[in-house]
Parts: C-alpha cells; sequence; structure tokens
C-alpha cells in the first residue's frame, strides 16, 4: 500500500498546534524533524511518547499498513547521521519489537490493549535478551514463568546473574514490556512464552523486579539500556500472550496448546523479519544520507591534484561516490522487494516462506555489513572533515547497532549455512532412487 505525500509531510514536519506535553524548554516535538538527541534519556521518551499520540503511526501499522510502518522508519533513519542511534532503536523496540510481538502472538483482546496504550502515550520494551545469551538471545532463555494454579498468576524469576535481562531498550522508562520466559505449568517445561506485564504504574516500578543501567555508550545515550532481574515478580493470568497457547487453571494447570505445529516462539520470532528489513534499510539510509552529507562539503572543498579542484574530484574519492551510489541502489533494490513480499505475508497473516526468509536474512548482513565496509572507506578518504563533530561520522556506531540488532550478522550466517545443509540431500542421494 503506497504512502500519500500528506502523511509523509506530516510525520516528517509537521507540529500540532495542540501539543499538550512539553519538553523541559517548551518546545513541542512531534514530527521527525524535530526530534533531537542531545536530550536526557526521560525526554527523549517524552519525544516518543508525543510522537505516537499524533496517531500518525498506529501501533497496528506493521499488520495493517506496513508500507507506513517501513516508510517511518526509512524516514527517521535518514535523521540518523545528526541523531545517531538512540532514538531510532527507541521507536523501532516499541513499534516492532513490543507492539509487534503484541500483534504476533497477542489474542484478540490484548491486540486491542494496543489502541489504550498509544492514546495513554505509554512506552513499552522487549525483554528477550539475558546476561549469558548475547547474540543468542531468544536461543537461550533462562528467565522462569512458573503457573501458580492457587493464585491463577505467574511468579517470574531470573533464577541466576545470567538470566537476567540484559540490554533492554527503555527499559528505565518504559511502563509496559513483552518479557520473554520459560514457563512452567504443574512442573513441567512448555518453552519460551511472551507475558505482556506491567513494569511502572504511577507510583513507580511493580514490586519484585530490579533495574540497573547498562552504563554509558560511545553513541545513542539518549536511549535507556537496563538490566532487570526478576525476585519472583507476580503478574496476572491474561499477561500471557495467548493466541497459540494458554493455560487452563484446575489441578495445578494444564498447558493448552491452541494451534498444531505453531509455538509461541516461533511466532515472536517473526518479529525478526519485520525488525531485519527495518534495519536493513536503516543501514542503506543512514549511509546514503553519510554520503549525501560528505559530498555537500566536497564539492565545494578547494584541493590541488596537482591544479585547483575540488576534493570531490580526487580519484579515489570520485571512485568511491560511483562505487556507493551503484552498490547502495542494488541493495536498495533487493530490500525494497523483500519489503514487498513481506508485506504481503504480514497483510494475510502469513508465516513467510523459507526463500523470502533466507532472503531477509542476506538483505540484512549485506546492507549492514557493506554500509559499514563503504562509511569507514569514506572516512579514510574524505580527510580531516571526518573528524570534525556534526558531519555524521561521530554517529557512525549507528552501524554497528545495526550489525548486532535482529540478528548478529555472523549468527545469521551461521543460521543460513545450516539451513542450508539441512535442506540439503545426502551426497549421491538422487542416484538411489
Ligand atoms: C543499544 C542496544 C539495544 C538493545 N536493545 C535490546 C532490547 O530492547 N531487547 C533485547 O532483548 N535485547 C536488546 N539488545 C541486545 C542485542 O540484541 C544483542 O543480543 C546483544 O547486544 C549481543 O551483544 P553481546 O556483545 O552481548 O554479544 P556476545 O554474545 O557477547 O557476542 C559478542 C560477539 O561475539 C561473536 N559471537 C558470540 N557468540 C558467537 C557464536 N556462537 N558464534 C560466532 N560468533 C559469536 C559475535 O560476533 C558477537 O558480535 C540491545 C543491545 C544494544 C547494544
Amino acid at each position: 500500500m503506497a504512502v500519500s505525500e500528506e502523511w509523509r509531510q506530516q510525520w516528517i514536519e509537521e507540529l500540532m498546534s495542540d501539543c499538550g506535553k512539553q519538553l523541559s524548554e517548551g518546545i513541542c516535538e512531534k514530527a521527525v524533524s524535530k526530534i533531537r538527541s542531545n536530550v536526557s534519556y526521560e525526554e527523549s521518551a517524552q519525544q516518543l511518547r508525543s510522537l505516537q499520540q499524533t496517531g500518525l503511526l498506529k501501533l497496528t501499522d506493521l499488520k495493517y499498513n506496513p508500507g507506513k510502518f517501513f516508510e517511518a522508519h526509512r524516514l527517521l533513519a535518514r535523521h540518523a547521521p545528526n541523531l545517531g542511534p538512540g532514538f531510532w532503536i527507541r521507536f523501532t523496540v516499541h513499534y516492532n519489537l513490543f507492539a509487534g510481538s503484541v500483534l504476533a502472538v497477542g489474542n484478540e483482546q490484548q491486540v486491542k490493549q494496543l489502541e489504550e496504550i498509544q492514546q495513554k502515550g505509554f512506552l513499552g520494551c522487549f525483554g528477550l535478551t539475558e546476561k549469558l545469551a548475547g547474540v543468542n538471545s531468544g536461543g537461550v532463555v533462562n528467565t522462569i514463568a512458573e503457573w501458580d494454579d492457587q493464585t491463577q498468576e505467574f511468579v517470574i524469576t531470573s533464577p541466576e546473574v545470567g538470566a537476567q535481562k540484559n540490554w533492554i531498550s527503555q527499559g528505565l522508562v518504559g511502563e509496559l514490556a513483552v518479557v520473554v520466559a520459560d514457563l512452567r505449568v504443574a512442573g513441567k517445561r512448555c518453552g519460551a512464552h511472551a507475558f505482556l506485564m506491567e513494569l511502572r504504574d504511577a507510583k513507580g516500578p511493580v514490586p519484585n523486579v530490579e533495574f540497573g543501567d547498562m552504563g554509558r555508550k560511545t553513541v545513542g545515550n539518549d536511549l535507556d539500556n537496563a538490566w532487570i532481574a526478576f525476585h519472583g515478580a507476580r503478574v496476572p493470568r491474561h499477561t500471557l500472550l495467548s493466541r497459540y497457547g494458554d493455560v487452563q487453571p484446575g489441578n495445578g494447570g494444564t498447558y493448552v496448546s491452541k494451534v498444531k505445529g505453531l509455538t509461541n516462539m516461533a511466532m515472536i520470532g517473526q518479529r525478526l523479519f519485520s525488525g531485519r528489513v527495518a534495519v536493513a534499510w536503516a543501514a542503506l539510509t543512514f549511509t546514503r544520507k553519510l554520503f549525501e552529507m560528505t559530498r555537500a562539503y566536497s564539492d565545494h572543498k578547494k584541493c590541488w591534484i596537482p591544479k585547483n579542484s575540488t576534493l570531490t574530484e580526487v580519484p579515489q574519492l570520485q571512485h568511491l561516490y560511483l562505487r556507493a551510489d551503484e552498490t547502495l541502489k542494488k541493495l536498495e533494490n533487493f530490500v525494497g522487494s523483500c519489503e514487498k513480499q513481506l508485506s504481503d505475508c504480514l497483510q494475510k497473516d502469513e508465516i513467510p516462506p523459507m526463500a523470502l526468509q533466507e532472503a531477509i536474512a542476506s538483505a540484512k548482513i549485506l546492507a549492514s555489513e557493506t554500509s559499514i565496509d563503504l562509511c569507514f572507506r569514506l572516512k579514510q578518504d574524505v580527510g580531516s572533515h571526518a573528524l570534525m563533530g556534526d558531519t555524521g561520522f561521530e554517529q557512525m556506531d549507528f552501524l554497528q547497532a545495526c550489525k548486532f540488532a535482529e540478528g548478529d550478522s555472523r549468527i545469521l550466517m551461521q543460521k543460513l549455512a545450516r539451513d542450508r545443509v539441512r535442506i540439503s540431500s545426502p551426497l549421491g542421494s538422487s542416484f538411489l532412487d
């Protein structure tokens, strides 16, 4: 579905007149071009609350209007060489990982809750990664959610330090979280499940949940990243996102699988596909913008080579600009095609076919690794300019985040190779037929 020009302008520029929530300077931040990163993480969170309250992008658009969802991410990424990664990560965690997980594994009632969350300007985080898991997050989930049949609650616990959630974006400000934990019912392990739980209410953090700050980062300090430890936090039955599996109370509790062959974790993993397409676009958009900004400088920078000329005409830079443009065009086409096919699956509520899953993983790896390569080359070839503030080069760690977000390049490459080996027939098997 095409995005209208009017919507794009509003998303980028519109400063709404009825701004209710204002930052400390009294400036109303409701459009992407007004977002700032030289603010505290609380102020940055306030910018996202205001942006979502405009209703320009709905928390359900990932399913019903994916074109808007991806365009919103892209337009925001164009500001990344100025803003760094903080706000972009905050945004995608809220709209894709948090709301997207509710859309993927929530029941009808839980999906409906997203409307109220948006209206209230509440923010959500996504608690998957644990201290022991790192890039293998999702593959290792040691947080436990034990069903208590007497009180009809789940008791969420981090049994050891390695099981504490780690790097959780928006974890110090979010009212809500989708927390992934290993479900235990009547002593039986039912695998990783997602819980939509409250982290804070008007009085502050909920009981038995401990938060800590991950500390200062090279970039993106307008984003809060938290470690979270659960010390027997009690959450009601309805917090289990239960589209594919639920717990029936009585006699200690019974786990009920609602759709044969589909696990909750596999469906949570669906979010990775939209995340990977959004991250691939973010890397390419950052790179395009950094090249544009640098080109605007080198076109006017006088240089002697050995006649008076501009820096753009230095052969290695001239060649790099050409190579970057050609490479980016190819990758933009590839990611665009992945987006189109994935959007179709999202709207039809279908799991992407294996070939598309592989294409999306490849697009994410190629887009981030090629962007790192091109931007690093540009930094080497443009001279002193790359050392100056506000040139975009100081935000290059944006691409570092693209490399590991939604599947680290190395882990994804291993997965692609593993899947290929699994589907291939044993050598010589065709002669046996
Ligand atoms: C800014 C930021 C925001 C984040 N937000 C969230 C969030 O909101 N929610 C959430 O759940 N998580 C979040 N994460 C966690 C993120 O998704 C990664 O899981 C995490 O950053 C992994 O990094 P690590 O250095 O701890 O990984 P490690 O596991 O320590 O790996 C370090 C490096 O070693 C290599 N490596 C590790 N294991 C292997 C292996 N088996 N084979 C080959 N190579 C390997 C990889 O190349 C990797 O780059 C965030 C992380 C950051 C930095």
